[in-house]
């Protein structure tokens, strides 16, 4: 914005400000260029079936390596990528490399997993979503039941008919829907049941401190019952110790991702992974 309005401008700025507008300016180029240039990668962390202890699935998940910085954190340039208006071609370009990447295990003979993508909600609001996944499927031939999209409480929330209306679209192509990070928006389970979904992910934060708190264990077995009840699965985020699956196993839930079992993998190590448990 700055720049649209002239250098002159920036006298009226305060020192801060400027830096802040200049660093914003520089950010946002990089991105664009990093988009470019191939220096954004996408990571994958296993998602396993807690009965059998096998990995059933990937959550992709997005890193951006700079030249200089070394590792920039999606919580630092995902949010930038939103305000600039670059979150639908960052997000059209993590979907292609995904469903690719999953074509060419599928054709590797490694066994069939889900592979989960977060959207961001302004990929929701804006565009066709489902018009351009659905080219995207066929152009990449990646089976449209092996792809998750994830979507947080609050994406639900905002301008809820119109959201339905896309996640109905959205399941008529066969994907299917999880809700991230539950537990920490404001929605009830009562109010889940309005949309189609299939998989709900709790929170980390609900799961960091079992087995000490007696209150988080409830609000988790509470999630995994009441999930249960809306016919959806239940996967839990963020597991680091034995002792959390332990108790998430006593308590039904079906699928964890954490840690404990893996972070995000560039491809290859998952793949190897994956490869290895066959
Ligand atoms: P998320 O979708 O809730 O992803 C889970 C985050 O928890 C990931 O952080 C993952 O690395 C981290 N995590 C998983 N297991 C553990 C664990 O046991 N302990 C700890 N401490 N952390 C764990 P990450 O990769 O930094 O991503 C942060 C957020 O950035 C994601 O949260 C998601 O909201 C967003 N994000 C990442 N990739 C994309 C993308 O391609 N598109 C969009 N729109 N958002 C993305
Ligand atoms: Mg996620
Ligand atoms: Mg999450
Ligand atoms: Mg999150």
């Amino acid at each position: 914005r700055a720049k649209a309005e002239g250098r002159g401008n920036f006298k009226y700025f305060s020192e801060d400000l400027t830096q802040a507008a200049l660093r914003r300016l520089n950010l946002e180029s990089l991105l664009r260029r990093a988009l470019r240039h191939q220096e954004l990668l996408v990571y994958y962390q296993p998602q396993v079936d807690i009965s059998t202890g096998r990995i059933i699935g990937a959550e992709a998940l997005l890193r951006w390596h700079h030249a200089q910085e070394g590792m920039i954190p999606p919580s630092q340039f995902i949010p930038v990528a939103e305000e600039i208006g670059l979150i639908a071609d960052i997000g059209e370009w993590v979907l292609t490399q995904v469903c690719r990447q999953g074509r060419c295990w599928l054709d590797a003979g490694l066994p069939p997993i889900k592979l989960a993508v977060n959207l961001s909600p302004h990929q929701l609001r804006h565009g066709d979503i489902a018009a351009s996944i659905d080219a995207i499927l066929s152009q990449t031939g990646f089976p449209p039941e092996f792809l998750e999209l994830e979507l947080t409480e609050s994406a639900l929330m905002e301008r809820e008919t119109e959201v339905v209306l896309v996640l109905c679209q959205l399941r008529a192509l066969g994907v299917r829907i999880a809700i991230d990070d539950f537990g920490t928006g404001y929605s009830s389970l009562a109010y889940l049941k309005h949309f189609p979904l299939d998989v709900l992910k709790i929170d980390k934060t609900f799961i960091d401190d079992i087995p000490q708190l007696e209150d988080d264990k409830e609000i988790a077995s509470a999630i995994i019952g009441m999930g249960h009840t809306l016919r959806l699965q239940v996967l839990a985020e963020g597991v680091e110790t034995q002792e959390q699956l332990d108790f998430l196993q006593e308590h039904g839930c079906d699928f964890y991702q954490g840690y404990l079992k893996s972070p995000a993998l560039p491809a290859s190590d998952f793949a190897a992974l994956l490869r290895s448990q066959f």
